[in-house]
């Protein structure tokens, strides 16, 4: 069987192959046929340099982590071949001290799609089909838009750095960044019944934090949040003037969840305030639970995703995609559809 593939084989080159699968399926997975997959910042990092976070590509990789799928062929799994299934992409070896501790985002055997960091690589989802363990994909309830589906695993990730700030309901929690992985905090967090404000340097993007369920919205430089005024702030924006920004308005005793990837830059980072203000800082990578939750929230129906979409390309457009996201004015996510 042949189907249409996009490859990132260097820098800046994104090409578009037929890749021939197997007829037979490897066992323990099933085949797919892409559904609608979605831009992550990762994915423009490798784009931008076949590299990410000092992970550099070996070889043309097919990227794309975040998809849902139509079973083509269930392989012999419990799956029917017509559904609908959301798309984990974390493969995990479910033996290991991590898995058996429920934390399969540190497990030492994880392989994950369209990254450098699984050697050998695994090709991600811009593809029009391919195979995948059966034990990663979720099916959903009729009726659920595989639009909203794919945005199954960023909005795990958001949830996870939620779930790392301990915030609880009626606490009050600030998101530095209002990119794609900020608004889908602001969503994880009113779902936990926290309210929730925002700050970043584009208006845009700050409005539609507050139309999807941000209490208030600072556009920085023009007003600024309270210091010493959150439960716990989310840095979604990797910028290190959002850190200090993080630092000045935690509370005291409060909590700073990383959940972007932050680079080391000239800015000074204050990072007595530390110290002085006994400040717990966490990171937060992936998810666990949280995927299961995600895709609770999104066949629940109760939040409306349709405002979190900022543009829709074929996969034969795919580097036009990553373009487009490249030049920084999308607000929300970038989906990658089959046609
Ligand atoms: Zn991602
Ligand atoms: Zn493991």
């Amino acid at each position: 069987m042949t189907h249409f593939a996009t490859v990132l084989s260097a820098a800046m080159t994104v090409e578009t192959i037929d890749r021939n699968l197997t007829d037979a399926v490897p066992k323990g997975h099933v085949r797919l046929a892409l559904a609608t997959a979605s831009l992550c910042g990762t994915d423009l990092h490798y784009y931008r340099h076949f590299s990410n976070a000092g992970f550099n590509m070996q070889r043309a990789v097919t990227l794309g982590h975040e998809a849902c799928a139509y079973v083509v062929d269930a392989n012999g799994s419990t799956l029917t071949a017509g559904k609908l299934v959301a798309l984990n992409p974390i493969i995990n070896c479910g033996t290991c001290e991590n898995c058996s501790a429920g934390l399969e985002n540190h497990c030492s055997n994880k392989k994950f799609p369209g990254s450098a960091t699984t050697v050998p690589h695994i090709d991600g989802f811009f593809q029009a089909a391919f195979d995948f363990p059966a034990t990663c994909c979720y099916p959903v309830p009729d009726g659920t838009n595989p639009e909203h589906l794919t945005f199954a695993e960023p909005l795990a990730c958001s949830m996870h750095s939620v779930t790392m700030t301990g915030a609880k309901q009626g606490d009050r929690i600030l998101i530095t960044g209002c990119g794609p992985m900020g608004l889908l905090a602001v969503v994880a967090a009113k779902a936990k019944g926290i309210d929730v404000h925002v700050t970043d340097v584009r208006g845009g993007p700050v409005d539609l934090a507050v139309q999807i369920g941000a209490s208030r919205g600072f556009v920085a430089g023009q007003h600024d949040p309270d210091n010493d005024s959150y439960d716990a702030v989310i840095e979604a924006s990797g910028s290190p003037h959002a850190f200090n920004t993080a630092l000045d308005t935690v509370k005291r005793r409060g909590k700073v969840s990383i959940l972007s990837n932050i680079q080391l830059s000239d800015v000074p980072v204050n990072l007595h305030k530390i110290m002085l203000k006994e400040v717990a800082v966490t990171g937060s990578f992936q998810f666990n639970a949280e995927f299961k939750q995600a895709l609770d929230l999104i066949t629940s129906g109760q939040q409306e995703f349709e405002q979190l979409i900022a543009a829709r390309f074929s996969l034969a457009d795919t580097r036009a995609a990553l373009d487009y996201m490249l030049a920084g004015k999308a607000a929300g996510k970038i989906l990658i559809k089959p046609a």
